[in-house]
Parts: C-alpha cells; sequence; structure tokens
C-alpha cells in the first residue's frame, strides 16, 4: 500500500510513501503521519491511498503514524485544495489556517468521577465490608441516602483520599464509578433559556417544509431565507438541526460573532444540549484541539462557531447556516487566505451534498442578487412573529432640528429625549445606538485646525475619557502624554470634536439620573463573558438604558425594550467604498428590529444630518426592497459587484516612495492585458499608513457580461501574481479575491 501525504510547505503537490506492513491497518485517509521529507522528517497528512504507484524511484516510508484517527475528511481536504485555487494561497497555508494551531493529544478535559450503589446489592455484600474499613462505610451509608449518583469530591470533606477508597468498593462490587466528562466551560457565553413551546404558523411551516425536504434529498441546495426582524428565523433553524440530526446528519451554525449572540448559542444548547459544541475563540489552544478530535470522533452532531467553524471536520454534514449572512466578519482579511466563510460554505455544500442556508433580515445585495438569478432559492418569513406589529420610525433632521430649537451641537434631540422619558416612565427599555466607541474621535486645534494623530498610522487617536488617554483604535498607540499645545502652531486651544459612546454615556446620566445605565463596545467588554452578563441583565429589566455600538444591533431579542434611538446614523455614510450605503441601510435596519419584539408596539427615533439621503430615508421606511433596487441599479451603473467580479491587491512596506513606485510598476505592466479588465490604480489606499506601514491599492475589476463565473480575472491573478512571490524587497503584496471593502 501507498500512501501520499502533503506537508504544510508552499506547493501545491502532495508526495507518495510506503506503508510499512505494522502500519497497513491503522492508515487512513486524514490522519497526519511522519515522514522522510529532504533530509528532516516532517509531520505530513494523508490525502489519498492507493494499491499501486507508478513513481519508479526509490520510495521512502512513512516512519510514525501520528493520529489515532483522522483529523480531516476527504471533503474538507478537496474544500482546502478548492481554498487554495480561488484564493490564491499556497495549500499549506490554507492548511494552517483550517487546522486548530495545535493538534496535540496532550489535552485531555479534566475526568470528573462520580458514584452509586450497584444496583440490587444485597444486606450481605454490605456487611461484608470489614469494620475497621471505616472511610468505606461511611461513603455506602451517604451513596444509600443519596437519589442520584454522587460527585466523589464531595466525599473529599468526610474523608480524605476518597478516589482510593471507592475503588476498593468497585473491587468488591458494591458501587460503580461513572466518569464524568467535563465539557470545556463556555456556560458564560450563552443564555439559559427556558425551553419553549413552538407552533409554527403557516409561513413558517412552508419555509420549514422547504429546508427539511431539501435535508431529506441527500443533494445539495443553498437557500436564502430573507426572514424580517423578529419573523422567528432561530426556530427555524432549530428544527432544520432537528430533522438533519434524525437522519444521522450533522450541523455547522455560523454566527458573525458568537459572544454577541449567546440568546441564538442558549436556544441550541436548551434543545441539543450536549450534542452542541461552540467553536468558540475564547476556547484555550488545549481545548481546540480537544473539541476538534472530539467532532471527529462523532461525539458532537452540532457545531456553533464564527468564521473558522465553517471547517469542522463533522461528518456526514447535512446542514449549513449563516446567520446574518451579510455580516463582513465571515470574510477573513488576513491573514491569506482571506476567504469568505459564506462561499466556502457554499462549495462545501456542494462537496458534501448538504443544504446550506444563508439567513438574514438584510440579506448582502450579493445574495439578494443571487435569488433574483435563479441561484439562491428564496424563502421569505414577511411577518414578525406572533403578530408583533414594526416599530414606527421618526427621522430626526438635526440641523432642523437645532435651527428650530436654538441649541447647537445637541448629541441627543428633544424628540428622542421625550420618548426616552416616556418609555422609562413607563417601565419599558431602551437600545441606543452610537457607531463609534471612547470618548470623542478627534483632538484638534482651535486655531489651525492641526489633528492629533497616531505617530504609527494616518488616523486621528480617540479621547477615552476614563483613563484620560488618547488612544489609536488601529494600533493600539498611545502618547504617554496629552499635550495641552498644538504641534503644529503651539496654540493652547485644543478641543475635542465628534462624539463617541463614553460621551453618549455622560449625557444620558446627565439628563436621566434615575436611570440605569450600561454601555457595551468593545472597551467594557474585554472578556466575552462580560457581553453576556451585560445582556442577560438588560433581559431581566436590571437596566434601562443600553448603549452601544453595531455590537447591540444584531441578533438580541427582548420584549421589553419598546424605543430604539440611532443617535448618528450617519457614521460611516460618505467612506470612500462601493458599499457603505449598503452597510448603513442593514445597521439602521437591524437595529430597528430590536424595537417592539413582544406585545408592545416599538418605535425608533433615527437622528440624521443627511435626512434627504435615501439610505437614511429608505431604512427608516423599512423598505429593503425599494433601497436594494436602488443601489442594484447604481451598482450596475458603475459596473460593482454583483455586476462585476473584482480583485484587490495591497502592497505595504515601510517607505511610501518604494511602495508608489513599485505599485505603479506594476500596474504599468498590466495595463490593457486583456479586454473589458479594468485596472483602478494605484492610489494610497484610505487609511494610507498603518502601524507605521504606508498602504498602496490597485483594484482589478471586469464586468459578469464579459466574464460570467470570474474564470477570466481568476487566470489572470493566477498567471501574474500567484507564482511570483508574495514580497518584493521590502514590500508586502496581499491579494484579495472578492474585497468586501475598498477601504
Ligand atoms: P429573528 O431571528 O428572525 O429576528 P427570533 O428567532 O429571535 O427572530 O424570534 C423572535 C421571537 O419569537 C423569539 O422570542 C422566538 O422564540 C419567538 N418565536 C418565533 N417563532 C415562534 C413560534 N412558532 N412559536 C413560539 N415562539 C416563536
Ligand atoms: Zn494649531
Ligand atoms: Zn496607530
Amino acid at each position: 500500500m501507498f500512501a501520499q501525504v502533503a506537508f504544510p510547505i508552499s506547493s501545491y503537490q502532495a508526495f507518495s510513501y510506503k506503508i510499512p506492513e505494522a502500519m497497513q491497518k491503522d492508515i487512513e485517509v486524514g490522519v497526519r503521519v511522519k515522514a522522510p521529507f529532504g533530509r528532516r522528517i516532517v509531520m505530513g497528512i494523508v490525502i489519498s491511498l492507493s494499491k499501486t504507484n507508478e513513481y519508479q524511484g526509490r520510495m521512502k516510508s512513512i516512519s510514525e503514524l501520528v493520529d489515532p484517527q483522522p483529523i480531516l475528511s476527504q471533503a474538507l481536504w478537496e474544500l482546502i485544495q478548492w481554498m487554495s485555487q480561488y484564493y490564491l494561497t499556497p495549500l499549506g497555508q490554507v492548511a494552517k489556517s483550517v487546522l486548530p494551531s495545535s493538534l496535540s493529544l496532550q489535552y485531555k478535559p479534566p475526568v470528573k468521577w462520580e458514584a452509586r450503589l450497584k444496583k440490587n446489592v444485597s444486606k450481605e455484600e454490605l456487611s461484608s465490608i470489614p469494620k475497621r474499613a471505616k472511610a468505606q462505610k461511611k461513603i455506602v451509608a451517604l451513596l444509600l441516602e443519596a437519589k442520584a449518583p454522587v460527585p466523589i469530591s464531595n466525599f473529599n470533606e468526610i474523608i480524605s483520599n476518597p478516589l482510593n477508597v471507592c475503588k476498593k468498593l468497585v473491587e468488591q462490587e458494591i458501587i460503580v464509578m461513572i466518569e464524568k466528562r467535563s465539557l470545556p466551560d463556555l456556560s458564560g457565553y450563552t443564555f439559559d433559556l427556558a425551553q419553549k413551546d413552538i407552533v409554527f404558523s403557516d409561513e413558517q411551516k412552508a419555509t420549514n417544509k422547504k429546508i427539511c425536504t431539501a435535508i431529506l434529498a441527500n443533494e445539495y441546495k443553498s437557500f436564502l431565507l430573507h426572514g424580517v426582524t423578529g419573523s422567528g428565523k432561530t426556530e427555524i433553524y432549530i428544527e432544520a438541526a432537528r430533522t438533519a440530526l434524525s437522519k444521522g446528519k450533522t450541523v455547522i451554525l455560523l454566527l458573525p460573532e458568537i459572544s454577541l449572540t449567546p440568546q441564538i448559542a442558549g436556544r441550541f444548547k436548551s434543545v441539543f444540549g450536549e450534542d452542541v459544541a461552540l467553536w468558540h475563540s475564547k476556547l484555550s489552544v488545549a481545548q481546540r484541539s480537544w473539541t476538534w478530535r472530539e467532532i471527529c470522533k462523532g461525539t458532537f452532531k452540532i457545531v456553533i462557531g464564527a468564521r473558522s467553524a465553517v471547517f469542522s471536520p463533522l461528518k456526514n454534514l447535512g446542514l449549513i447556516i449563516i446567520d446574518e449572512e451579510q455580516e463582513s466578519s465571515f470574510k477573513q482579511e488576513a491573514p491569506a487566505p482571506r476567504y469568505h466563510a459564506r462561499d466556502v460554505a457554499l462549495v462545501r455544500g456542494r462537496l458534501e451534498k448538504a443544504t446550506v442556508v444563508l439567513a438574514s433580515a438584510t440579506p448582502s445585495l450579493e445574495s439578494y442578487y443571487n435569488h433574483i438569478s435563479g441561484k439562491l432559492e428564496y424563502l421569505h418569513l414577511s411577518k414578525r412573529f406572533g403578530g408583533a406589529k414594526y416599530p414606527q420610525t421618526h427621522i430626526v433632521d438635526m440641523i432642523q432640528d437645532q435651527e428650530e430649537s436654538g441649541k447647537y451641537g445637541l448629541i441627543i434631540s428633544g424628540l428622542l429625549q421625550d420618548k426616552i422619558e416616556d418609555r422609562l416612565s413607563k417601565g419599558e427599555q431602551i437600545i441606543l445606538l452610537q457607531n463609534r466607541r471612547g470618548y470623542s474621535p478627534v483632538m484638534r486645534c482651535g486655531d489651525c485646525g492641526e489633528v492629533v494623530s497616531c505617530n504609527h498610522c494616518n488616523v486621528s487617536l480617540t479621547f477615552h475619557k476614563k483613563n484620560k488617554k488618547l488612544i489609536c483604535h488601529y494600533c493600539g498607540f498611545t502618547p504617554k502624554r496629552i499635550s495641552d499645545s498644538c504641534k503644529a502652531c503651539q496654540s493652547p486651544n485644543m478641543k475635542f470634536f465628534g462624539t463617541g459612546t463614553q460621551r453618549v454615556e455622560d449625557i444620558l446620566a446627565d439628563t436621566f439620573p434615575k436611570a440605569k445605565i450600561e454601555r457595551l463596545d468593545l472597551d467594557t467588554t474585554k472578556s466575552g463573558t462580560k457581553i453576556t452578563k451585560i445582556l442577560q441583565s438588560f433581559d431581566k429589566g436590571e437596566i434601562d438604558i443600553l448603549l452601544g455600538t453595531q455590537m447591540i444591533a444584531k441578533g438580541l431579542d427582548f420584549g421589553n425594550a419598546t424605543l430604539v434611538g440611532i443617535i448618528n446614523s450617519d457614521l460611516g455614510l460618505h467612506l470612500p467604498d462601493f458599499r457603505a450605503g449598503e452597510r448603513i441601510f442593514q445597521l439602521i435596519y437591524q437595529a430597528s428590529g430590536r424595537a417592539g419584539r413582544g406585545e408592545k408596539l416599538g418605535e425608533v427615533v433615527i437622528q440624521t444630518y443627511n435626512s434627504e439621503n435615501p439610505v437614511i430615508k429608505k431604512a427608516a421606511q423599512l423598505d429593503l426592497k425599494s433601497y436594494y433596487n436602488i443601489i442594484l441599479s447604481e451598482r450596475k451603473e458603475l459596473n460593482y459587484p454583483p455586476f462585476s467580479w473584482i480583485a484587490k491587491i495591497v502592497f505595504t512596506g515601510p517607505e511610501y516612495k518604494t511602495v508608489e513606485k513599485i505599485s505603479f510598476r506594476i500596474v504599468q505592466n498590466l495595463k490593457g492585458k486583456f479586454k473589458g479588465l479594468e485596472v483602478l490604480g494605484p492610489a494610497p489606499c484610505y487609511f494610507e499608513k498603518l502601524r507605521g506601514n504606508y498602504r498602496s491599492q490597485i483594484v482589478f475589476k471586469i464586468s459578469k457580461t464579459l466574464d460570467a463565473n470570474g474564470g477570466k480575472l481568476h487566470t489572470f491573478l493566477e498567471k501574474n501574481f500567484f507564482e511570483t512571490q508574495h514580497k518584493i524587497g521590502n514590500i508586502k503584496m496581499n491579494i484579495n479575491v472578492n474585497p468586501v471593502s475598498l477601504l
């Protein structure tokens, strides 16, 4: 027998080895082995087996078998190969990204032992315990009283070394010891939810039926589940998962960020218990390795996690669900492979004949277009569950508001303030969105306009009030002290501009002194369990006003939250990216969706300086279809996705001149390479300097009418970029296929 082995190196190739007699029955596809490679012994993965081999030369033998069972299935291996090719990244690097960083066999979750009496133990047996064995007698006495197995650690208080004593009792066949595996404890990341009684509405039934039929058909099928906020998408996921499990299939549920959606994970846990594994960034390296192995063994049937959970080594995969499929966190930006978990999920679904459900209240424009063009089957949940009404929305034109009230620079408008007061007096809860953390994002000289910016990045420093520090939100740089005069003109007239969550928090505390206010942003939630705590206490009604960044906008379900306020809905609206408008629309729409999910009618107040902007207007009307039609025609006109394929090449290096020179030279060589290829740039990136490196970019673009499946662009990239080094001198070059942002 022969084995083909792939190594974590920059090569597409796999190498053949003889399998020694003794290992023949143990070596399977997907196990890791050690084998001589060059002059060293290197670890690799067996990717196929064969009886014969055409290789004529002297063939080496595998030296050692590492894994007792495969850590990678055939389908996952094919997926890795596809990613390598599609995202123009060497195979070894993709494999490294897919597999957990360590697959050591060292970690075993702590085992807990429990004890109970042997069934039908007789009086004679009990009296056979010698009198002097006092410890044994004590344990038996306790177990006689206990109704359920007792953790052996409980005996620590009454005797020393209970484990040994119990072992003796096992030898005498009086008690039985039970091994209890304790899973990595992630209880801090889920809500404890009571079981719910679910009776599907007609619309839910029809949706559920379509998905379940697809799962049962054992064929690849992909859906876009467009369900308005509060329509019960989570319940649909649960029923679909139940169907998959009933046929012995397994399920992956991808969430944008697992800490932010403890309710969904909690719902799954309450229904499927120990069948669920959370693939969580808070797992230690060792726990990850253990979880991966247990998934391979088949211990878990459902894996819930962010982006990288799409690689879970589940066998017999029947269903992949991507919740909030429009979220850009599904795209890995660095390091390579710069993959999109949504695309990977669709490919994996095809490879494994699984059903893939892309779900959202605000689908990405790509997926929306794929439904229009028939690539995804469309499922629509058009109504909120239980007759909950859509919230009523109000736009506050901040310019007009200030002129009328004569109060300039107000952060919270009169209308929003009244509405908050009203809801507080009724004992209802409020969610406020300000999508910027810190106190104030800009410190600027009042005389010459000079902005205090990061030494390493070309961005302004954000003021944080609590520790009185200026912080760079890109690299973390913070100057030792805040200078009280301008660097350029020495004027002492330094001022803070702009508003972050901390400043809003101060204003709220002054305006509503009796209200219990909690802030949720990156700064208050360094640990993921803190998020769950805050959300849970909001759920219990212990918080009146929950203020936060986009972290609070999605996936949360609180029946008593009736008012949502969007303090500054324009943030990010004017960024030079073709998706800027789409993102703001989705954020406003999603945030609005947090209001009035229970029986009480909800309300949304949207503050803006751009009240005539179609993004704001349509979002306020919750009119997704008409907004999507507007941007579809815009994108078509400008030949942007979903009407074209794009790829972005970013050059970074410590000197501005060389970055500019190299990117310029490359563009010169590539212009006009083939008909229809648009080359944009080179141009300095929006973030021109980050972490001490200058950045410049080129964007390639080709219309789908010329290149239906992107194959032409792909071949072009492969030819011109993949085979060159990804480094030219000290300039690094990143290839980003289907980038989610051009910033
Ligand atoms: P979405 O994710 O679509 O915004 P959820 O799945 O959070 O909506 O559902 C909104 C609320 O309605 C949840 O509390 C959910 O448990 C409840 N719900 C949805 N469908 C049903 C149903 N058929 N029976 C009972 N409760 C339901
Ligand atoms: Zn100045
Ligand atoms: Zn910086």
